[in-house]
């Protein structure tokens, strides 16, 4: 089998979806691994240590030719569908794929594509999940870069000149980024308060030093897989009152909150941002969490979805293992789609022509 790895053209992206210590491990079970120039040097890895661990390094349209399997951060580009070729699979994220017309140009070629940000929530996919790896990654980061652009110290400090109070933060969605983000902020010394509608994520942020802002004693809106189900206009009246509240006394806000794992509700109106103090931070990795406030130009507001590719070197890493991981679980050198496997028929989007699912 002859695998390919792209370099990635979004201006915003650094990751690539293979590593050198993945190509190793191909190279060793038998994959002959090609990957495109420069492909990895935005991550950290240059051609040399591609080169070390076994590759060929080749050109773009070389790989689109030859590979039986190629990989991406993010799918393939319209301008390259002329490339690909009946039985070759494309394993990547296909999240920003939105447009029908495309998805059929791709699925006319006959190619496969295997969708990863569809990799159902079971124990044992765990290790192929780079919705988990990269989210975690994006929510340690988001918290970085909201303490860096704080103006004042986060832990409290006791010095001959005075005392420092603690910095506070709030979280809003305590899934598997805002736990990190949690986590990130408890080690810097903030004050962490949280909220999220699941009841097992109150237990979770708890346990990693976090107030949880309780909303009602009662209510558990989870759903199959763990995402949110859907949320009372109750509930969410009285959630926007708590949380306005405690913006007033809230340094840096970080917000992760999906609903369903995939849009992201607004929890903090543009009213509500403006309670927060002089000069606070927020930072919305959900991309829609936040309406920015109006006149309010002290207010950091940074509003980003793709917080991985700021770490780029270490979400390579995990997303390349991610890719690695299913690929040997399905026969490594022999890796083939088969339709009837639970797992492998949840990514596919496309298989012999055919789109199996539609996006929304
Ligand atoms: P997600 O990205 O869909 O959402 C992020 C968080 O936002 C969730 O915790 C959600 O409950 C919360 N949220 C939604 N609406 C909200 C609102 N109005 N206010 C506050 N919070 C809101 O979820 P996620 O982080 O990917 O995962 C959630 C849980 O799923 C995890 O804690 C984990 O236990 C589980 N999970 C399981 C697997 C697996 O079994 N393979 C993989 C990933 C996650």
């Amino acid at each position: 089998m002859i695998l390919g790895i792209l370099k990635e053209t979004a201006p915003d992206e650094s990751r690539v979806a293979g590593v050198p210590e993945s190509v190793m491990k191909y190279v060793g079970a038998k994959i002959k691994v090609l990957v495109e120039q420069n492909a990895g040097l935005a991550a950290g890895f240059d051609d040399e240590s591609y080169l070390k661990a076994g590759a060929n390094i080749t050109s773009r349209a070389e790989i689109l030719n030859s590979a039986d399997v190629i990989l991406k951060i993010w799918g393939i580009e319209e301008a390259e569908i002329s490339y690909l070729k009946a039985g070759q699979i494309i394993i990547a994220d296909f999240e920003n794929l939105r447009d029908l017309s495309l998805l059929e140009k791709l699925c006319k070629t006959g190619a496969t594509l295997l969708a990863l940000e569809k990799m159902p929530r079971l124990t044992r996919a765990q290790n192929m999940d780079i919705l988990s790896s990269q989210n975690s990654l994006a929510g340690y980061k988001a918290a970085l870069i909201g303490l860096n652009a704080l103006k004042r110290a986060v832990p409290m400090m006791i010095t001959s000149a005075g005392t420092i109070a603690a910095a506070k933060a709030l979280v809003l969605g305590a899934g598997v980024a805002g736990l990190q983000a949690i986590a990130t902020l408890k080690r810097m010394g903030a004050v962490v308060y949280a909220s999220d509608v699941r009841a097992a994520a109150r237990e979770q942020a708890q346990s990693l030093g976090a107030r949880f802002i309780v909303v009602d004693e009662k209510a558990d809106f989870e759903a199959a897989g763990g995402y949110s189900s859907e949320i009372t206009p109750e509930y969410l009246l009285k959630q926007k009152e708590l949380i306005k509240e405690r913006l007033k006394q809230t340094d840096i806000l970080i917000t992760t909150a999906l609903s369903g794992g995939k849009s992201a509700p607004v929890l903090v109106t543009s009213d509500m941002a403006a309670q927060m103090p002089f000069q606070s931070v927020i930072v919305d990795i959900a991309g829609g969490n936040v309406i920015p406030p109006q006149n309010r130009p002290d207010i950091v507001f940074i509003q980003n979805k793709n917080m991985p590719s700021y770490i780029a070197e270490s979400a390579s890493r995990l997303f390349s293992q991610n890719v690695y991981n299913l690929i040997m679980q399905y026969g490594g050198a022999d890796f083939k789609f088969v339709d009837n496997d639970e797992i492998l028929s949840a990514l596919c989007l496309c298989f012999n022509g055919k789109i199996k699912e539609l996006k929304q």
